[in-house]
């Protein structure tokens, strides 16, 4: 069973944008696959359907989702909420919007990984924060924006998702830590065998990095493959 499958998924938003209109990708686990395609293209409407995360404005309308064979709009809420919190990670461009503003870093982390085993501040080093143990004792609106999206990116794979959902994880940050942030994203999915979904406009990045390239055109994947044959050899 391939870990990911989208089928034909049409989504209509509550003022009649259609965002996906049979957008079709089977994915194998394992495979670090970059999603492309201009603003308003879908992607970010396809990275959410895969967690059960549209907004009750969106409306599947045909098609489904499917994580290892699991229909995932079909599943009951304790159902999806299991899946969201042990075989699903999510990385946002704005790190800020998954972490809690009320909490120290230390405490969310050690949430992220409770009952896995592993401690917070070895968890914080390997997303190469420099110092972890201030990092822990601060809250988010401490954090630079690197430092928070490194911090997300601990608690998003703390569960050793099966598929790691990454839409637009570098656009915020400063040009020259973007590389350093996306080697962490691929290093730890590489460790824990964690399909990644990377939701980007930057071609080249995305080329360098994954092993295919779905590029999305008005509501669907219009082609699929490896960056060579995607982009034409160089
Ligand atoms: P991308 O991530 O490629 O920019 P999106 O999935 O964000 O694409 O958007 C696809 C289309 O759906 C666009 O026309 C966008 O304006 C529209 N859209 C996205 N989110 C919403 C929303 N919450 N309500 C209404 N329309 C939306
Ligand atoms: P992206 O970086 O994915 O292109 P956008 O800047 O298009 O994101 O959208 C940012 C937020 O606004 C998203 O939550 C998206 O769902 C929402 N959004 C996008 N287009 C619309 C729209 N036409 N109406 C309402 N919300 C929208």
């Amino acid at each position: 069973t391939p870990v990911l499958e989208v089928d034909g998924l049409a989504v209509d938003y509550e003022n009649g944008v259609r965002a996906l209109d049979g957008a079709t990708l089977t994915v194998s686990a394992g495979e670090t696959v970059g999603i492309v395609g201009e603003s308003g293209s879908g992607k970010s409407t396809l990275g959410a359907a895969v967690g059960g995360l549209l907004p009750s404005s969106a409306r599947i309308t045909s098609g489904a989702v499917r994580v290892d064979g699991a229909e995932v709009h079909r599943l009951r809420p304790k159902a999806l909420r299991a899946l969201r919190r042990d075989r699903l990670g999510f990385v946002f461009q704005e790190p800020i919007g998954s972490l809690d503003p009320t909490m120290r870093v230390g405490k969310q982390v050690a949430l992220a990984l409770r009952g896995r085993g592993g401690d917070v501040l070895s968890h914080l080093d390997r997303v190469r924060l420099s110092d972890p143990a201030r990092v822990a004792r601060a809250y988010p609106h401490q954090l630079s924006g690197g430092m928070a999206q490194r911090v997300a990116i601990a608690m998003a794979m703390a569960c050793e998702p099966e598929i790691l959902v990454a839409d637009e994880p570098t656009a915020a940050l400063d040009a020259q830590i973007r590389d350093d942030v996306l080697d962490v994203i691929f290093s730890l999915a590489a460790a824990a065998g964690t399909t990644i979904l990377w939701l980007s406009h930057d071609l080249p990045a995305v080329g360098k990095r994954c092993s295919r390239i779905a590029v999305m055109y008005g509501g669907r994947v219009v082609e699929s493959g490896t960056a060579a044959g995607v982009f034409g050899a160089p």
